[in-house]
């Protein structure tokens, strides 16, 4: 049986009075929660706010992104070791804005993966397709094209220290959400191409589904067979918001 897991992406937002309030709203709301698991992103100059605020509770914390190299002269870049050093246990790689708006392509995101993996962090690892790639029928190419970028350097074990996130593209901060139906299908695909290699990695693997999750529509996203929690945006900064869907995953 696997766990459900929650993990708010904060994205570029936040202050630090406004996280403070975030934070302690969360762990209030989600202290008893005992059955599911939970996470933050935050942006890297709060990590050590998190830490110092989720240290100790059922609440992990993590980063949205990581430098693929370990250290040396690259301005502006963060290294995995010292995602570490903040006590970091998630980093998310592959997210449809990093791929979209930086440029980041399946080679990038799978240097990300290998250096998170090394480092002992537990990568969430985004795929999804666009709309115009839905509207052509080639989701699961998509889909299995950007998973293949992990499967085929590192197989099925690869994915074994790994979270996958299928994010529809055209689902995230647009209010409109994949039915449960059309998430639980791509669900299904990414757990049958794993488990075409391996049959235990496929079904211990935690696959959250990510766009527009809201208290709304949480419970029945999370009923679906293959969809194993949430990755939030813009519901993870509402605290109200982020513990109804937290606890849509704890029944
Ligand atoms: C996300 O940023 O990963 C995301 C799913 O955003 P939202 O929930 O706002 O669609």
């Amino acid at each position: 049986m696997r766990r459900r897991l929650v993990v708010g992406n904060w994205k570029m937002y936040g202050r630090l009075d406004r996280n403070k309030a975030l934070l302690e709203g969360v762990l209030a709301g989600v202290r008893d929660f005992t059955s599911a698991d939970y996470a933050v992103c935050v942006p890297y100059p709060y990590l050590a706010q998190a830490q110092s605020a989720l240290q100790g509770s059922n609440v992990a914390w993590g980063a949205q992104n990581l430098s693929q190299y370990e250290e040396g002269a690259f301005t502006g870049a963060v290294a995995p070791g010292m995602l570490m050093d903040f006590g970091c246990r998630y980093v998310i790689i592959g997210h449809s804005e990093r791929r979209g708006l930086f440029h980041e392509s399946n080679e990038i995101a799978q240097a990300k993966f290998d250096a998170a993996i090394k480092a002992g962090l537990t990568p969430i690892f985004c795929v999804g397709e666009t709309l115009s790639e839905r509207e052509s029928g080639v989701t699961e190419q998509v889909v299995a094209t950007q998973l293949d970028a992990v499967l085929n350097v590192f197989g099925a074990k690869g994915l074994a220290k790994a979270i996958v996130a299928y994010e529809p593209v055209w689902a995230i901060g647009t209010g409109k959400t994949a039915s449960p139906e059309q998430a639980q299908a791509v669900h299904a695909f990414i757990r049958q191409r794993v488990a075409d290699l391996d049959s235990h990695v496929a079904q211990a693997l935690c696959i959250l589904y990510g766009g527009s999750v809201k208290p709304g529509n949480a419970v029945e996203l999370f009923a679906m067979q293959d969809i194993d929690g949430g990755l939030i945006g813009g519901a993870s900064l509402v605290v109200d918001d982020f513990v109804a869907i937290c606890r849509a995953a704890a029944k």
